[in-house]
C-alpha cells in the first residue's frame, strides 16, 4: 500500500505540484475568508511552510534529488500541512485531522521519515496552538503533543503487532509447506540425509514426480472411464499406506496413513496381483475410502528391485465392473508411474553422489593444503565434521620414540576438552587396537562408547551411541587414529563411514607431511648432534633478544665456551667418543639453562648461552656452574675414564658492547683470554678494562687448576 501511494505521488510530477498549488489556493482562501481574523497568523505560518515544502518539491524534481526519505518527507509534509490548514480553519474541532494525518504517515512511511514528520507537526503547532492570539497556550500545546505521541505509539504498536503476526503466520505456512514437501519426498523415497540440505532440489524433484503422476492419473482415468484414480504409497515403516495423489472424485479417500494389512488394499499388497471388486450396492469395508463405490480395480507398484512401493487404483461409483482389458491398461500405467518415480530417484542419487563427491573433494583439498601440525589437526577435525553429523571427534597420535608405545590425544572436538594432550599407554582399548592392527574398529557399523574402552580406563568417553575409530595409516605405518562419535545410535550412515575412512587415509598423509615438515623445521633450527639450537638460530635469537633489551632498557648476557684440548680427545679416544662428549655437554647446558635462556651449539666444540634480562654478575654465576658441571662429569670410555674442561667468556649488553657484532667480538676475546690464562676458567672482563669484578673468579679458577 505504501508503494502505491508513493508511486502515485511521485509518478505524476505535475500532479504533485498540483497538490501543493491546491494547498496554496486553499490557504489564501482561508486567509481571506473563513480563516480570517484571529486565525490569520497561524494560517500565514502554515501556508508559508506550505510554500517552503512546494519549494522542496520543485528543487527535488529540478535537481533530481532521489531517495525514499526525501520523497516521504515531501509527501508527508503535503498532507500534514493540509491537515493543519483544516485544523486551523475549523478550530477547535478540526485538530483531530492532524492526528489522523500522522496516523496515516505512520502507516505509509519509514520510521525515520515518520520521526521527522512528527517533529514537523510539533513545530507547526507552536504558532497554531502555543502562540495563538499572542498568548501562551501551554495546556493546549502539551495536550496536542501528548495526543500526537499517543497516536504514534498506538499505531506503531498496532502495526508492529500486525506485522509480527503476519510474519508468524507466513513462517508457519512455510514450515507446514516444507513439512508436507518433506513428507511427500519421503513417501517417494527421494529425500536423504545429505540431500536434505538442498531444499530447492527437493522441491524440484517432488514437483517433477507429482506433475508426471498427475498427468498419468488423468490418462488412466480417461482411458478406463473411471470416476477416480489414485496412488497410495507404502511408508518407510513398511506397515502403513498413505494416499499420495489422485484424480477425479477423490474426496472420500482417507488422507491419513493407515495400516497396510487392513482393508481392501491389503489383498493387493499381499498377493502382489491386480484386484477386481464390484458390488451394485456399493463396496463395503474398503478401509482406505469412506464413500460409495461400486467397482474397484487396483494393482501394486513395484520398484526396479521388485519391492512393492504402493498401490495404483481406479474406481467407478456406478455402471459396470472393470474388465480384463482395463486390468492390462492399469498394469501398463502402473509400470509407467513406477518408472517415473524410479527415474527421479536415480537422478536424485546421481545429484546426491555428485554433491557428496564435491564435498568430499573440497574436504580432501583442504587437508592437502594444511602443512603445520596444528593446521593439519584442525583440518582433519573439520573435514570429519563436514562429512557426517558428529558429536565427538578426536585425533590420537602414536609416540614410539622412548622405546615404548604411547598414544597422545592430540585434538578433541565436541567432547570433554580436558582429554586433549593426555597420553596413555598401549592397552586393549579401541584406539590402541586400531593402531596395532591397522584396521578400523568396529569392523562393521559403529558401537556404543558405554560398553567399550575407547582410549584407556582413566580417560572415559561416555554418552556416545555410536563410535568408530579409523586408523591414520601412511604406507606401512599407523601414525594414529581418527575417533568419531555421535550421541545417537546408528547415527552415522554407511556412506558417511566410507567417506570418513577415505578422509582418514588423506588425514594420515597430511599428518605424515606435517611431521616431516616439523622435522625439517627442526633440522633448520636445531643442531642434530646436541639437540641445541644451531648457529643460524643463535644469530636470529640474539638479534631478537638485543632489540628487546634495547627497547625496554634491559640487560642481556652472553656466555661463549669451548672444550679444552678437544683435539686430543678425538685423537686419543676417537671421534665417536668426542661426539658423545659434545652430546653430554649439550645436555648439561640444557639442564643448567633457564627456560628463557637460549642454549646453542655455536660451532664445532663451542657452545653459547644467550641469557635475556641477566646482568654480568648473574651470567658469571651460571658460567661457573657450567664450568663446574663439565669439570665433574665423568665419561666412561673403552680406554678408561675421561674428563674434560671448558673455558668460558662472558659479556653483557649494553654494558660491554652496544651492538651484536661487538658483543660477540668481546665475548670471543674473553674466551680466548680464558684459554691463554690456562683454560678451565671464566673471563668476564676485557684485559684493558677494570678487572675488579672478574679477578676473583679468575684467581679462584687458577687455584683450582
Ligand atoms: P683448545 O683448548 O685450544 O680449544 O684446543 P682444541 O683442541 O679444543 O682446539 P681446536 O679448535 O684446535 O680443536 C677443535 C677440535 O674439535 C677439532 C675438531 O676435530 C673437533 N671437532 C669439531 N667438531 C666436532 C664434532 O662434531 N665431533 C667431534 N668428535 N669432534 C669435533
Ligand atoms: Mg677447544
Ligand atoms: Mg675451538
Amino acid at each position: 500500500m505504501r508503494g502505491f501511494w508513493r508511486q502515485l505521488y511521485n509518478s505524476k510530477g505535475a500532479g504533485a505540484l498540483g497538490i501543493w498549488l491546491g494547498f496554496g489556493v486553499v490557504f489564501f482562501w482561508f486567509c481571506l475568508g473563513w480563516g480570517g481574523g484571529h486565525w490569520l497568523i497561524a494560517d500565514v505560518w502554515v501556508g508559508g511552510m506550505g510554500f517552503l515544502a512546494m519549494g522542496l518539491a520543485f528543487f527535488r524534481r529540478k535537481f533530481g534529488v532521489v531517495g525514499e526519505f526525501w520523497g516521504d518527507i515531501e509527501f508527508g509534509l503535503g498532507i500534514l500541512l493540509g491537515s493543519f490548514l483544516f485544523a486551523t480553519s475549523f478550530e477547535p474541532d478540526g485538530f483531530p485531522a492532524v492526528f489522523l494525518c500522522l496516523a496515516c504517515c505512520t502507516v505509509l512511511f519509514s520510521k525515520r521519515s515518520v520521526g521527522w514528520l512528527y517533529g514537523a507537526a510539533i513545530f507547526l503547532d507552536i504558532p497554531v496552538t502555543l502562540l495563538r492570539q499572542g498568548g501562551r497556550n501551554w495546556k493546549g500545546f502539551i495536550a496536542h503533543v501528548f495526543w500526537m505521541a499517543l497516536f504514534a505509539a498506538f499505531y506503531h504498536l498496532v502495526l508492529s503487532a500486525k506485522f509480527w503476526s503476519a510474519k508468524q503466520a507466513e513462517k508457519r505456512a512455510i514450515e507446514a509447506r516444507m513439512r508436507e514437501l518433506e513428507k511427500r519426498a519421503h513417501r517417494l523415497r527421494l529425500s536423504g540425509e545429505a540431500y536434505a540440505s538442498q531444499a530447492e532440489w527437493l522441491w524440484a524433484s517432488v514437483h517433477e514426480v507429482d506433475g508426471a503422476l498427475e498427468n498419468l492419473l488423468k490418462v488412466l482415468q480417461y482411458a478406463l472411464r473411471a470416476d477416480s484414480a489414485a496412488v497410495f504409497l507404502v511408508l518407510e515403516d513398511r506397515q502403513s499406506l498413505c494416499w499420495h495423489l489422485g484424480e477425479g472424485d477423490i474426496r472420500q479417500h482417507k488422507r491419513e496413513p493407515f495400516l497396510a494389512a487392513e482393508g481392501a488394499l491389503s489383498a493387493v499388497l499381499k498377493n502382489e496381483a491386480p484386484l477386481h471388486l464390484f458390488s451394485e450396492n456399493g463396496l463395503k469395508s474398503l478401509g482406505y475410502c469412506v464413500g460409495h463405490i461400486q467397482a474397484l480395480l487396483a494393482t501394486v507398484l513395484k520398484d526396479k528391485e521388485g519391492i512393492v512401493s504402493g498401490v495404483l487404483l481406479v474406481e467407478r461409483t456406478g455402471g459396470v465392473a472393470f474388465g480384463v482389458e482395463d486390468e492390462v491398461q492399469l498394469s501398463v500405467l502402473a509400470q509407467e508411474i513406477q518408472r517415473v518415480m524410479d527415474l527421479e530417484r536415480t537422478i536424485v542419487n546421481v545429484r546426491r553422489n555428485a554433491a557428496e563427491r564435491d564435498r568430499f573433494f573440497r574436504v580432501v583439498n583442504e587437508l592437502n593444503r594444511s602443512n603445520s601440525p596444528e593446521q593439519v589437526l584442525s583440518a582433519i577435525i573439520e573435514s570429519a565434521q563436514h562429512i557426517a553429523p558428529l558429536d565427538f571427534c578426536a585425533i590420537t597420535l602414536v609416540d614410539d620414540s622412548e622405546g615404548k608405545r604411547f598414544h597422545k590425544i592430540a585434538r578433541v572436538s565436541g567432547g570433554d576438552i580436558s582429554m586433549e594432550k593426555r597420553v596413555f599407554e598401549d592397552n586393549v582399548g579401541l584406539v590402541a587396537s586400531v593402531v596395532r592392527y591397522g584396521v578400523a574398529l568396529p569392523s562393521k557399523d559403529t558401537l556404543s562408547s558405554e560398553r567399550h574402552v575407547v582410549f584407556c580406563e582413566n580417560i572415559f568417553l561416555g554418552g556416545m551411541g555410536s563410535i568408530k575409530v579409523f586408523p591414520l595409516t601412511a604406507g606401512e605405518r599407523t601414525l594414529g587414529t581418527l575417533v568419531v562419535g555421535s550421541k545417537k545410535k546408528m547415527a552415522i550412515e554407511a556412506d558417511e563411514l566410507r567417506m570418513l575412512e577415505v578422509v582418514a587415509i588423506s588425514a594420515a598423509q597430511a599428518v605424515l607431511r606435517a611431521q616431516l615438515f616439523g622435522q625439517m623445521e627442526k633440522m633448520a633450527t636445531m643442531d642434530g648432534l646436541t639437540s641445541l639450537y644451531n648457529h643460524r638460530t643463535f644469530q636470529v635469537r640474539l638479534d631478537e633478544m638485543l632489540s628487546t633489551s634495547k627497547r625496554y632498557g634491559r640487560q642481556c648476557s652472553l656466555i661463549l665456551f669451548d672444550v679444552d684440548h678437544f683435539k686430543n680427545v678425538n685423537d686419543t679416544y676417537g671421534h665417536p667418543v668426542g661426539d658423545d662428549v659434545l652430546r653430554r655437554i649439550g645436555k648439561l647446558l640444557r639442564k643448567l639453562a633457564r627456560d628463557s635462556d637460549i642454549p646453542t651449539r655455536y660451532g664445532g666444540e663451542e657452545f653459547a648461552l644467550i641469557m635475556p634480562e641477566t646482568d654480568l654478575q648473574g651470567a658469571q654465576v651460571i658460567a661457573e656452574r657450567i664450568r663446574e658441571a663439565v669439570e665433574v662429569e665423568i665419561f666412561q670410555t673403552e680406554k678408561g675414564i675421561l674428563r674434560v674442561t671448558v673455558s668460558l667468556g662472558v659479556a653483557t649488553f649494553p654494558e660491554c658492547a652496544k651492538e651484536k657484532a661487538e658483543l660477540i667480538e668481546v665475548v670471543d676475546q674473553r674466551l680466548y683470554m680464558a684459554k691463554r690464562k690456562g683454560r678451565n676458567c671464566i673471563v668476564a672482563v676485557s684485559s684493558n678494562a677494570n678487572k675488579g669484578a672478574s679477578s676473583k673468579l679468575l684467581g679462584e679458577n687458577f687455584l683450582r687448576q
